[in-house]
């Protein structure tokens, strides 16, 4: 049987389909528990794209099952072109089926500064933008007073580059917690970016992102202050700004992790 991931549509029209409502499937070897859905013909995509025959009646892949609860294979292969339309076809857990937008990612791919949050909000859901909500002000104010600007690219202006992403690409409804299977199905992806930027120094915002990115239950209070790893790139913890505008107090020790960032980047 043909490779799922050869046929012949490409990423952006499967992202396209997807964002449409319309689901494909691939001919592959059944697997348990599989569901058919309805087949649509590729041809109505667009008029030059070669199309093989389409046999009925077949699985679609199990990455895209609703729950499959794993992310597609090769993640740890894709380019960021492939693996940014492949996180906005992502089905594999429950909240694919409450997201408006998937929330990838924002800012220089190439950046010293990575910045990784929680999850998207509504604002973030509604435009596919991580932190565009008040959090998200505060975030770029905390930034601009390092010199960091989310819509620069390399340095401009005595303002230099940062890369913005979430540990969940997708807003879990209600804005409620993330679930450990859905940080954990969704890791995959971040780490992926991670290795894309090989950024120079992360800042992990919340404590679901530093839980989950420094596998650890150790609350947030406990582990800031001090340098972690991640991938071989340092990793500084702060509190989320969302949780900075509930309590303006702890800005001072924001702050202070701001500038422990700063410098653990000058001194490598
Ligand atoms: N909180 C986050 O952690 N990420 C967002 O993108 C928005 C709010």
């Amino acid at each position: 049987m043909t490779d799922p991931t050869s046929f012949d549509l490409d990423e952006r029209q499967r992202a396209m389909l997807a964002e449409m409502g319309i689901r494909v499937w691939w001919p592959q070897a059944s697997a348990p528990g599989v569901v058919d859905i309805p087949v649509v013909a590729p041809q109505a995509l667009s008029p030059g794209v070669p199309v093989r025959p389409v046999v009925p009646a077949q699985p679609e892949p199990r990455a895209l099952l609703v729950g499959a609860q794993t992310s597609p294979p090769g993640v740890e292969q894709m380019d960021w072109d492939t693996l940014q339309s492949t996180v906005a076809v992502c089905r594999a857990c429950g909240l694919c089926q409450s997201r408006k937008h998937t929330v990838f990612g924002v800012g220089d791919r190439r950046a010293q500064w990575m910045v990784i949050g929680e999850a998207p909000g509504e604002h973030e859901d509604l435009q596919g933008e991580p932190f565009v909500g008040q959090a998200g002000k505060l975030l770029d104010n905390m930034l601009k007073a390092i010199g960091l600007n989310r819509h620069v690219e390399g340095g401009q202006d005595g303002q230099t580059g940062v890369y913005i992403t979430n540990t969940l690409k997708c807003r879990p409804p209600g804005n409620r917690n993330p679930e450990p299977v859905e940080l954990s199905t969704c890791s995959p992806y971040l780490v992926r970016q991670v290795a894309l930027v090989q950024p120079r120094i992360i800042l992990a915002m919340g404590r679901f992102a530093v839980q989950s990115l420094l596998k650890t239950t150790e609350p947030i209070g406990k582990l800031r202050g001090r340098v972690h790893q991640v991938q071989g790139v340092p990793v500084v913890v702060t509190y989320h700004p969302a949780y900075l505008l509930r309590n303006p107090a702890d800005k001072a020790k924001a702050w202070a992790d701001l500038c422990l960032a700063l410098q653990t980047l000058q001194a490598a």
